[in-house]
Formats: structure tokens, sequence, C-alpha cells
């Protein structure tokens, strides 16, 4: 079968010769359709990093990456009575194998979910990331007129503002913070209220302009309830780590910091607002079986358009194209169209 191959950083090729996936008991192989380029990969792309849990090896030893992806049911293992041929299914793996013909899913309803018939394999394929989203906004929580801010607006953060819009959260601001400009657009159209672009001078000066500014004896902030950190930290990023910025911007009661953005390296930050104004901070990895099936839904019934975020599509011949392309700030979500025939 056709598949893609990591080499090292920056480096990635398609080949046409790998051994194609059998179904183990229990499993079902996909003919996948769309598998998107996700952050977790970009980060493998620039650094090497995460890769034990980003790619799937080949007998020929290539390294196959792609985790969240639909397609056809192509082959049932024993023991799996759910599904047949053809069913058209969103798939998700813990360790890549979705740019290529064929991957091998295990059967189970955090890993395997049908397609309602009126969604396109495109946007499908965006099923995970927008579950992501929807369980920040469960952990989170916002209501009478709170405040919420998101950091870092690529396809997770995107997702984020969609999930508080299609689930009806009563909140006051949703601001989102990017350095580009084009994301911060996108942002506005999905359903932020307000953009701060960090590249125009203190964040938290900007971000008390639109909220106002909030003294207290605990300390100051910029009256934001909830801040969904989908930023992280990356090497070499100008000005503080954005949870530095978090912890001085949250509301000196009650604040909440969802920490989503994967981390390049340790960082250094002043966590004394952390003692003085008591937020609470928590990670979220990933989402619950029911947010896959929650999010199909949304797209089904119109409630979230994913076809507007899905910025670029590649046939899997020009595999090296769609990463260096998901690699710049125009691109919010890269598409692996697996079937598609180069031009
Ligand atoms: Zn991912």
């Amino acid at each position: 079968m056709r598949s893609a191959n990591f080499i090292k950083p920056g480096h990635i090729e398609m080949r046409p010769d790998a051994s194609a996936p059998a179904p183990a008991a229990g499993e079902v192989i996909v003919a996948v359709e769309s598998c998107g380029i996700c952050g977790s990969d970009l980060h493998l792309y620039r650094n090497n990093a995460h890769k034990d849990a980003l790619v799937r090896a080949t007998p020929e030893g290539y390294e196959i990456p792609g985790h969240e992806f639909s397609g056809r049911i192509y082959a049932i293992g024993d023991g799996v009575n759910n599904w047949r041929i053809g069913d058209r299914v969103v798939g998700v793996t813990g360790q890549g194998g979705g740019m290529a013909d064929y991957v091998a899913v295990p059967d189970n309803p955090f890993q395997l979910v049908a397609m309602p018939d009126a969604v396109s394999f495109q946007e499908a394929a965006t099923t995970e990331p927008l579950a992501d989203g929807l369980q920040m906004v469960r952990k989170a929580g916002a209501a009478n007129g709170e405040n919420v801010l998101v950091f870092g607006v690529g396809i997770i953060g995107l997702g984020v503002i969609q999930a508080y819009r299609a689930t009806g959260a009563d909140i006051g601001k949703l601001i989102a913070v990017d350095v580009h400009e084009a994301r911060l657009a996108k942002a506005l159209e999905v359903g932020a209220t307000d953009t701060v672009n960090a590249r125009d001078g203190d964040i938290v000066e900007q971000i008390q302009a639109i909220t106002g500014e909030e003294v207290t004896w605990r300390g100051t902030s910029a009256n934001i309830h909830v801040v969904i950190d989908c930023a992280g930290y990356i090497k070499h990023m100008p000005g503080p780590p954005p949870l530095e910025t978090a912890l001085r911007l949250v509301a000196c009661e009650n604040g909440r910091i969802v920490c989503f953005g994967a981390y390049e390296d340790r960082m250094l930050i002043d966590m004394m607002p952390l003692i003085n104004k008591q937020p609470v901070i928590m990670g979220s990895n990933g989402y619950a079986a029911e947010d896959l099936v929650t999010a199909l839904e949304l797209m089904r019934n119109g409630k979230v358009d994913r076809k507007g975020l899905i910025s670029h599509s590649f046939a899997l011949d020009d595999i090296a194209e769609a990463f260096s392309t998901q690699d710049t700030p125009e691109a919010i979500k890269v598409m692996i169209d697996v079937r598609k025939q180069v031009a």
C-alpha cells in the first residue's frame, strides 16, 4: 500500500510499497479517505518530539504518522460484530498509521465511531480536534456572563470557540489571542467577540482595554474567568510563556486555566499570582468517547462548520508539501486526501 514515511525532522515522503495491515482480533481495517495533520504531528516534524506516540512502524521500517482520520471499513477482525464492510467511520489511533491507504483501528467507542451521512470525509477527519475542544469547555465550565480567553487559535483553539458557541454557554467576552492575523480573523468568523495580536504589545494591557482592570487585595487581573491555553510553549517564542500571562490575566476569584498546548521545553514563570489569586490550573488531553459523537452531531446539524477550517488539501503523493504547508501561518488544518489523485 501507499503510505507516508517520516524520516527525520523536516523530511517526510510517500512510499508506494508498505505492507498493508491485517486485522487482529478486536480490530478493523479502515481504508482511509482523509487524514488531518495534527499540531502534535507538527511538533514531530519540527523537532522529532513525542515520536513514539505519533508514528506506526511497518515491517519495512517505514514510520507512518496520522491519528485523526475518516474512511470506510475495509476488513473486520475476529470478535468484531458492530460493523459492515463499507461503513463510513471516524478513526482515532493512539499511534499514527493514518496517512496510508489502510490502517488498523481497535473497535471501541473511543477510537472508532460511525459517521452521519450528511458529513463529508474531510469534515469528519476534524472530529477528534473538535472533541478535544468539547472536553476543555466541559472541564472549564463558564456561565453567568464570565469572560473566556483562548490562547492560540489554530484548529484546536478555533474548535474551543466553536464548542462554546454550539453548546450555548452563557458567557461574556470570548477573546482570541494569537500572533497571526489570518487566524484571528477566522476566530471572529467562528464566534470570538474580540481578538488580540500578541505582537501588538503587552497582552494583559490589551485585554484590560476590552474587559477592564480588576484590582483587589489578591492582586490585579483582566477579569478573565477562564483561560484556555492551546499555545503551550514553543522554543524561542518571544515574550513570557502564555501560562505566565494567563496567571496575570485570570480573575482574582474563581479563575480556571486549562492547559492543552504542548510544551517543547521547560519554562521559567512567575508563580506568585497562583498563590494570591488561587485559580485552578488543570490539564486536558483528548476527549471522552461521547465527545466524538457530539462533535459529529454538531457538524451534521450545522451548529458547527468545520469546512471553513480546512485551509488546504493534498494527495498522499504530496505529503512533503502538505507538512511544509501546515508549518506556515496561513495554514489552519491541512488535510491529506488519501484517495485524491495527483494533478
Ligand atoms: Zn492530534
